[in-house]
């Protein structure tokens, strides 16, 4: 596997961590709630995220990404663990008045430069329920989130996601936000990490056309 990967898509999971489902007053889901993000939404580390016009309110989501290893398709969970080929730190850019203006999400999730990944990095010692997630902004703590309060654990989430559609080598899976979620703003530095596993720092500027 190189270290990035070059998804054919970004299959997100809303609201899998119940402290921030509440944040944003929305009821625990009772199976997983799935969305899409475009991969041309994709940057890497140091790439500006670029804050449109259309949107007044542009927030951070720190998320522990699954990369797929192999194709994958009707998985079950017992053999989940087997199809992720690596872990990344995503940052899920979302334009939050746009996200409640639309019915759905594309909009709000779609924009170039809203999908900050960082490299590859295999899932330390096999076991993806010691991950952590971290959200500096310029420095000061916004989210801290554990695997082991996910609403929907790693090995579920890729078995009903392949029971709906092919996952290709490469493509990620970006598993919820904690609590914690914000805004950015012009001049500010983000960054998600996964301790043991890696960074993606990103400044934020205002798009120009
Ligand atoms: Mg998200």
């Amino acid at each position: 596997m190189s270290v990035i990967s070059q998804p054919t898509k970004i299959v997100c999971v809303g609201r899998n961590y119940a402290a921030h489902a509440r944040e944003l007053g929305n009821e625990l889901p009772t199976e997983p709630l799935i969305f899409l993000k475009p991969p041309s939404a994709v940057i890497r580390s140091g790439t500006p995220i670029l804050l449109p016009p259309e949107s007044r309110r542009v927030e951070h989501e720190a998320e522990i990404g699954v990369v797929i290893g192999k194709r994958a398709r009707h998985v079950t969970a017992e053999e989940a663990v087997s199809y992720i080929g690596g872990i990344v730190p995503v940052n899920d850019v979302t334009a939050r008045d746009l996200q409640k203006v639309d019915v759905q999400f594309t909009r709000a999730k779609g924009f170039d430069t809203f999908c900050p990944v960082g490299a590859v990095s295999p899932l330390p010692n096999g076991d993806w329920s010691t991950l952590e997630v971290i959200c500096r902004v310029n420095g000061a703590l916004r989210q801290h989130g554990t695997a082991t309060d996910m609403i929907f654990g790693v090995p579920q989430l890729i078995a009903y996601i392949t029971g709906i559609m092919t996952l290709e080598a490469g493509d990620i899976i970006a598993t919820g936000t904690p609590a914690g979620v914000g805004p950015l703003v012009e001049g500010d530095e983000v960054e998600v990490e996964i301790p043991g596993v890696g960074a993606v720092r990103n400044p934020v500027q205002v798009a120009s056309r």
